[in-house]
């Protein structure tokens, strides 16, 4: 479609970034367009909308660029998932593994109860190690999962496959 065009045309690839080999998609051209950022949080938000989201998760960082537009323009209240040693609070705490290592994102406990929908918000979906994580991490904390949307999926990295069981049939929505 067009604002599939126009999103795309409005993100960067950077080769050997982080690392040698990897190509990163930069999406700050993006956030630099008001009419592409505009497209891309009305097409996020008509997702949250038909999933019957009642709450926006955003992962860290770009997560909380794109996210919270998205909860204001959906009427929904943003909850942030940290990387963890950042949220002041009581919180839960989910470790997942990276390539080399491994890592732990939080939420604040009182954020998220039974009876809650959440549709959670990233930029990218590459392993889907982090989505899965946070998945997780929202059910131990008594919320429903509502659905995973992302402005862009890396195909070849099969985040989509391993992500199925945690989301148990919830939609994954990559524009
Ligand atoms: P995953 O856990 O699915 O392997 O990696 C996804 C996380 O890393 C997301 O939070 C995303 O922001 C970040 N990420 C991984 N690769 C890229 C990329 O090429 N571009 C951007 N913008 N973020 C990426």
């Amino acid at each position: 479609t067009d604002i599939t065009r126009l999103l795309l045309s409005r993100i960067r690839d950077v080769a050997d970034y982080p690392e040698p080999g990897v190509v990163f998609k930069d999406i700050t051209p993006l956030l630099a367009d008001p009419a592409a950022f505009t497209a891309l949080t009305d097409a996020l938000a008509e997702t949250a909308e038909r999933t019957g989201a009642t709450k926006v998760v955003g992962l860290e960082a770009r997560g909380f660029i794109l996210g919270a537009p998205v909860a204001l323009r959906a009427g929904l209240g943003f909850i942030p998932v940290r990387k963890a040693g950042k949220l002041p609070g009581a919180t839960l705490s989910q470790a997942y593994d990276l390539e080399y290592g491994s890592a732990e994102i939080e939420v604040h406990a009182e954020d998220l109860a039974a009876g809650d929908r959440v549709l959670v918000v990233d930029d990218v979906l590459a392993t889907g190690g982090t989505a899965g994580a946070s998945l997780e991490l929202i059910r131990r904390a008594g919320a429903e999962i509502a659905g995973l949307a992302v402005l862009m999926e890396l195909g070849f990295l099969g985040g989509r496959a391993r992500l199925e069981p945690a989301l148990a049939g919830a939609p994954l929505k990559a524009l």
